[in-house]
């Protein structure tokens, strides 16, 4: 009826308004938490599949808001990226983790999610340089996760930027690698070091012969492009042993580690030297 199609449109456009409204709110509070220095960061251990020692760490956002209480970085990051925060936000990260890590043995790395906004964005360089240069890391002790997209967004800067980086000695993962849009071709034009195998497969790896094939297709390919390979997501034993068996030897996970305070990465770095 006329009516109930009334209502309709009355309750769709309430629910716009209700989104944009709260994305407002949104950018307003996470403005303010990157000023007041309340943007968090966590640290997941990447370890070496065959001993559990960690060889990095990878940080990674959390934001706990007074009101609006704990916001997924699934959430904040591309609103950070829509509404023109993400710079600022990353300059805080990247400090935070660099401090961090700087107390760790010199053979951990850092491994930093660098927003696909960054890889189009000339300053970029010059930005993580003077952070990490500021706090006093060393380039190769930084590994940056970029992924598809922001690669495949404007080629030309991305890969200048990437370029540039890992001439600082800086190295370079393809994050989700499987998942969006994957141009095998560009696996050569940039300089990588290193692929993320995304959770989706390594999750279905010991359920579903696909799952393993794609994954076994992964590392042949890395393995022949003379890149390493990590496995995201390991959450059994049974999903590790078949990385194993398949020829992957780095990965990381709720097995090894649930992202954890830079206290804590520093507690199971001594607890691993004795493994
Ligand atoms: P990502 O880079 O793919 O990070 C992996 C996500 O999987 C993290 O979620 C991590 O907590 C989660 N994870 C790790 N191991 C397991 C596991 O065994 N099982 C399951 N179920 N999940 C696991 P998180 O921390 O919620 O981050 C979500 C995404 O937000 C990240 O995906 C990344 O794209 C983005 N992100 C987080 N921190 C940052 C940051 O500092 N900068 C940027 N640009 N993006 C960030
Ligand atoms: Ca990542
Ligand atoms: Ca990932
Ligand atoms: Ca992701």
């Amino acid at each position: 009826s006329k009516r109930r199609g009334h209502g309709q449109v009355t309750l769709y456009s309430v629910d716009i308004a209700e989104e944009m409204k709260r994305a407002t709110q949104l950018e307003q509070a996470l403005r303010r938490a990157v000023i007041a220095d309340e943007v968090d960061v966590l640290f997941q251990p990447i370890v070496d599949l065959r001993t559990g020692v960690p060889i990095g760490f990878e940080a990674l956002a959390r934001w706990y808001d007074d009101e609006l209480g704990q916001v997924s970085p699934a959430t904040f990051i591309p609103l950070a990226e829509e509404r023109g925060i993400i710079v600022s936000l990353t300059d805080v990260l990247l400090k935070k983790a660099a401090r961090a890590a700087l107390s760790w043995p010199h053979d951990k790395y850092l491994s930093f999610n660098l927003s696909s906004v960054q890889l189009v964005d000339p300053a970029t360089h010059g930005r993580i340089m003077a952070v990490i240069g500021e706090v006093g890391l060393e380039p190769a002790r930084l590994g940056l996760e970029i992924t598809e997209t922001a690669v495949m967004a404007d080629a030309a800067i991305a890969n200048n930027i990437i370029d540039r980086l890992h001439a600082e000695g800086v190295s370079i993962s393809l994050d989700d690698f499987g998942t969006g849009q994957s141009s095998l071709g560009r696996l050569r034009e940039i300089s990588l070091d290193k692929v993320k195998v995304d959770r989706a497969f390594v999750s279905e790896i010991t359920r579903d012969r696909p799952s393993e094939h794609i994954v076994k297709a992964i590392i042949a390919l890395c393995d022949g492009l003379d890149l390493e390979v990590i496995a995201e997501g390991i959450e059994t034993v049974e999903q590790a042993a078949k990385l194993l068996q398949l020829g992957c030897v780095f990965g990381q996970g709720y097995l090894y580690g649930k992202p954890m305070p830079a206290g804590d990465v520093e507690d199971l770095i001594r607890a691993s030297e004795h493994y």
